[in-house]
């Protein structure tokens, strides 16, 4: 029998009747019922924390109002809370006797786009980004992993007679620009405060609600950005004879940067570039001075991905060459690393995911969108990296078989997660993946 099993079960058996001490796996599927009924005695209000955190949405390095919602949450339970770790993160520490620090970690940004999805909760709100106006909007489901947050915060304050060691709840800023983990690890994360032992985080995405993905290893990409500005030379364009054309010299780029991918790209492995963003010329008839391409390069392999950047470097230097115009100007910059979960921490949480959520726990590969939580795993920390579905069985089903609309994915202006059955399922996940760590190493295992 797991060794929590039995106390927590006890613990919360004044919430749910007859719960018969068994093999483990039936004890852990009747204490993710216990924390679900936890839970579900709290959702109201963290049901109105999401939808005000919905509604109120705020960009990268913006979130001092959300971050200011979470902090008086978590004083509230009794973390030591420190504000603006990273400009607008903060640590929430929860000392309880000794044992490993296990980290928890959610996102506070937003994105700069208008919300669509009509919800009496959708967000109207706008701010200024690069020196213009947008809408922002939740549309990354941050706010999701935020309520599962502190969610998982309460349910595991309210067993903290069950396990030993410290809780660290960090919320992160500006994960959409890659930027907030790197911002909080030089603010001090680890050295300010102690360096956790383990972490984990979530993320919700437009697969059923109930179900968790997970997987040991690579768990997202290498993501980097490039942009490539073509120099011709301008004229008119009805005498191209007397210019360089730096549009022909972009456009042939755009397509023979494909082969970098197709032809030199071993195609049993993951890698894309996309060009996002063509900037040049202002009139039908002249042929400008320079284009501008920018894009953006995933990878799962560090190999891999220098085999493309080099690939694509040549590509750039080729087409100008091929015109005589002068060699372009490259920058391709890093931006988040490729998630690897560790095989350790991942089996510890996966046989008590498992047993308590059956067949709706599937290991599936890796996810091609890119992550900055890779920062804290490689600043040296074991972690696990999880996903939980959003939207309703039979519409996944139907979306699936062709008899239904397709379901609007994270940064769709429509994406729309379901919210109960995803908090809860969030809060339940979450609660037991650290509690198998404490738990584990509580064994000495
Ligand atoms: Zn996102
Ligand atoms: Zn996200």
């Amino acid at each position: 029998m797991n060794r929590f099993a039995k106390p927590l079960l006890a613990s919360a058996a004044l919430c749910v009747a007859t719960l018969l001490p068994a093999r483990a796996e039936v004890d852990v599927a009747r204490l993710k019922t216990a924390i679900e009924v936890l839970v579900e005695g709290d959702y109201p209000k963290l049901d109105a924390l999401y939808k005000d955190i919905h509604a109120h949405p705020e960009i990268a390095f913006q979130e001092e109002k959300t971050a200011a919602k979470l902090a008086a949450e978590m004083r509230a339970l009794g973390f030591d809370v420190t504000e603006k770790v990273g400009k607008t993160g903060l640590v929430a520490i929860y000392k309880n006797g000794d044992g490993p620090t296990i980290m928890v970690r959610t996102e506070l940004d937003a994105l700069p786009m208008e919300e669509k999805t009509g919800l009496a909760y959708a967000s109207h709100d706008k701010t200024s980004w690069i020196g213009r106006e947008t809408f922002v909007a939740h549309s990354c489901g941050h706010d999701i992993h935020m309520a599962s947050w502190v969610g998982t915060a309460k349910t595991l304050v309210g067993l903290k007679d069950q396990w030993q060691g410290t809780l660290m709840f960090i919320a992160q800023p500006a994960e959409e620009t890659g930027s907030g983990a790197k911002a909080m690890l030089a603010d001090g994360l680890f050295t300010r405060f102690k360096k956790p032992d383990f972490a984990f985080a979530l993320h919700d995405g437009a697969f059923a609600y109930g179900t968790i993905n997970y997987r040991v290893g690579i768990g997202s990409s290498n993501s980097d950005s490039l942009f490539v500005r073509f120099r011709g030379r301008g004229g008119h364009g009805a005498a191209p004879q007397a210019t360089i054309d730096p549009v022909m010299i972009a456009a042939r780029f755009i397509v023979d940067v494909q082969s970098v991918i197709s032809r030199e790209k071993d195609p049993t492995e993951f890698g894309v570039v996309s060009i996002g963003a063509i900037h040049g010329g202002t009139a039908e008839n002249i042929i400008p001075d320079e284009v501008l391409v920018a894009g953006t390069i995933r990878t799962f392999k560090p190999e891999v991905r220098a085999k493309m950047l080099t690939g694509i470097e040549r590509t750039a230097k080729a087409v100008a060459a091929m015109s005589d115009a002068p060699a372009p100007d490259i920058k391709i910059t890093e931006g988040a690393k490729a998630v690897m979960n560790d095989p350790g921490v991942v089996a510890t949480a996966e046989k008590v995911l498992k047993a308590a959520f059956g067949d709706k726990l599937r290991p599936s590969p890796p996810g091609t969108p890119s992550e900055d939580f890779s920062e804290f795993i490689n600043a040296g920390v074991p972690s696990m990296f999880f996903n939980i579905g959003v939207y309703e069985p039979e519409r996944v089903a139907a979306a699936r078989d062709g008899s239904g609309p397709q379901l609007p994915a994270n940064h769709s202006p429509l994406f729309a997660p379901v919210p109960k059955p995803t908090i809860e399922t969030g809060v339940a996940a979450m609660t037991l993946a650290v509690l198998s760590t404490f738990d584990q190493h509580a064994r000495g295992k």
